[in-house]
């Protein structure tokens, strides 16, 4: 994907400036100012170091001049005076040396913790957000991830490039100027006027430059993009015999990639030469005039001068070869900056939180005419009224995309009705102060979310400061003990090498470990085997004494002995009652349960059993 197209997707353009940029890192630059003062002072230092060879060899040169004319040489006056001269510079780079490495520590320094700080930053705001974020258009984790990478990395590059490239440039080739304009005007003035005629090169080789600079950056991602492409679906590839066709369209896009970046090479080096052109020609432009100047006896025109502005001019020219550079990173922050910037600005999506912090949560849910639609428009649930009694089981069926999932979503405030009210224990669910709901409410998911470590590490996510003996118990409640003993390295393993029933067990052990009063089970049982589905129910059936549990199933097993049951569709609630009554009222309830009979074959079943 091209940078353009990228800062499109995150439905914004291209409108801060350089000073727009700036003023938004400044906030994150300030907390360093002791070490800016200490970079900048070096940088300053550095700067006058570089203007030493021009005075030295002005002085040196109009010295040796002297000592050949005033008719007085001698070898021993020579030798002082080389030695002076060696002494200086020599010194000069000593003292440059030292300079430069702190100067670049310091610089560093800056850049490294401006890169942690935006970091932590948008990690904390992220983290802060509520679930709409990240179900929203252009949010999605990939995308989110490139824009946050790209953010920060090229947010501190323009750090680094301000602090340690640009500024000790650019301070050099101020006093350099200066320097010039005080020895001769019109040589300052010669040097002055070449640097527009370098402005006006760079600008135009930024801009054609741009636009293949994103070609090439879009077609090395679609290699990218391709290469993993191939490796995720080798065996699908393979099976249908398709590696030629893959070889083809890599290879297709290797010879534009090949072309693009020949083409970049050959605009970059015909501006670069163009350059140095220009550059020599201020050169050459500058030794003839301070050449004449010296013969015809300009005042102050000594012939030590001569060598003396052309070293002081080759210190004005040198920040402007970089310049080009700097603008593309430039132009990159600017697009970078506005997808970062606009995560850590999205204060409208910051979860809200009520403060009502109850001593203990009974379970009782009431839901009222409620809507509710995704970002994304789907109107998910619609006049929504229905309540969950506390101490008891309540199952939601419904088809497949009748909202059931969305209503789970909906009581553990992850998601905000559209309208309507939804009250747990009398109270609405935004006056709850939101870490004490989601304390007090336990989830097993579809999806279970087993996150890159251990074993243990994932079964303790349920409570942190459980002893390991807990952890234990919580893994054979889940009847994943023994499979968890049986490996390797037992606890330690790691998680993500479990089979997805396995992974299933998981979270059911760290649901079991967290212990809440309320339950929210969505498909607990979906990838388990028979066996460990019935293991599983036995166990989930034991800790649901006494608690508020919402059960979502399509399977009729788990459904049957809930003592309440919701049948949805399309969003809201078209049946209601014990499972035993609503069976024989018929409709989309006895339908399900039908068809479910029917799909486990239950008659075969039942003449097998007897
Ligand atoms: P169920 O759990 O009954 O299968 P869901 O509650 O998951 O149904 O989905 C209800 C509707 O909302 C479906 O049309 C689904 O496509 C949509 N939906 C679910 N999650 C999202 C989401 N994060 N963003 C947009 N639409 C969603």
């Amino acid at each position: 994907m091209s940078t353009q197209n990228q800062s499109k997707d995150n439905g914004q353009t291209s409108k801060m400036g350089i000073g727009g940029l700036l003023k938004k890192l400044l906030p994150f630059v300030l907390p360093y100012r002791w070490l800016l003062a200490i970079t900048l002072t070096l940088t300053f230092l550095g700067a006058t170091m570089s203007q030493v060879n021009a005075i030295v060899l002005d002085k040196a040169v109009d010295a040796i001049n002297d000592l050949m004319h005033s008719g007085g040489f001698a070898w021993s006056k020579a030798a002082q005076l080389l030695l002076v001269v060696s002494a200086v510079l020599l010194g000069k780079e000593l003292l440059a040396a030292f300079i430069t490495f702190g100067q670049r520590l310091f610089g560093e320094k800056i850049r490294i913790n401006v890169s942690r700080d935006l970091s932590l930053r948008v990690v904390k705001r992220i983290l802060s957000f509520r679930m709409s974020f990240f179900s929203a258009e252009g949010n999605e984790p990939g995308k989110l991830q490139t824009r946050i990478d790209r953010g920060v990395m090229s947010l501190s590059n323009t750090v680094k490039n301000f602090f340690i490239d640009i500024l000790p440039l650019f301070t050099s080739a101020i006093l350099a100027l200066v320097l010039m304009f005080a020895a001769n005007v019109y040589v300052g003035l010669v040097a002055l006027a070449i640097i527009p005629i370098y402005f006006v090169i760079t600008a135009r080789q930024g801009k054609r430059m741009k636009g293949w600079r994103r070609n090439v950056f879009g077609t090395h991602q679609a290699l990218n993009h391709g290469i993993m492409n191939i490796i995720e679906s080798i065996g699908v590839i393979k099976s249908f015999n398709r590696e030629q066709v893959e070889d083809d369209r890599q290879a297709a896009l290797q010879e534009q990639s090949t072309d693009q970046q020949m083409h970049t090479r050959r605009i970059s080096f015909l501006f670069e030469g163009l350059k140095s052109f220009v550059e020599q020609i201020g050169t050459v432009l500058i030794i003839i005039l301070t050449a004449y100047l010296v013969l015809t006896d300009y005042p102050g025109m000594t012939i030590g001068k001569i060598m003396y502005h052309v070293l002081l001019f080759n210190n004005v020219s040198a920040p402007i070869r970089q310049l080009h550079r700097i603008y593309d990173d430039l132009n990159d922050a600017l697009i970078y900056a506005e997808g970062f910037f606009g995560i850590l600005e999205a204060d409208h999506e910051v979860e809200c939180s009520g403060s009502y912090r109850p001593e203990s949560v009974k379970g009782d849910f009431a839901l009222r005419h409620v809507d509710f639609t995704y970002a994304n428009g789907t109107h998910a649930i619609r006049d929504l009224t229905m309540d969950i009694a506390a101490g008891k089981t309540t199952a939601l069926v419904g088809l497949s995309g009748a909202g059931k999932s969305t209503i789970v979503n909906l009581l553990d405030k992850f998601y905000t009705p559209d309208s309507g009210t939804i009250t747990l224990d009398g109270v609405p669910l935004q006056d709850w102060d939101t870490q004490t709901l989601r304390e007090n409410i336990g989830m097993v998911l579809q999806k279970n979310h087993i996150f890159s470590g251990t074993i243990e590490e994932n079964i303790r996510y349920g409570n942190p400061q459980a002893t390991f003996e807990e952890v234990e118990h919580a893994a054979r409640q889940a009847y994943i003990y023994d499979q968890i003993m049986a490996l390797p390295d037992g606890f330690q393993s790691q998680a993500l090498q479990l089979s997805g029933g396995q992974q299933q067990r998981i979270a059911i052990a760290r649901m079991f470990l967290k212990n809440p009063p309320i339950i929210f089970l969505d498909e607990p049982t979906a990838s388990l085997d028979a066996i460990a589905t019935e293991q599983i129910k036995a166990a989930i059936d034991a800790i649901k004494q006494g608690r508020t549990v919402i059960v979502i199933s399509h399977n009729i097993g788990q459904i049957i002995d809930s003592d309440h049951l919701y049948v949805l569709e399309t969003g809201h609630v078209v049946q209601q009652g014990h499972p035993a009554e609503l069976y024989h009222e018929g409709g989309l309830y006895k339908q399900i349960f039908d068809a479910s009979a029917r799909s486990m074959n239950v008659d075969k079943i039942a003449q097998e059993l007897s």
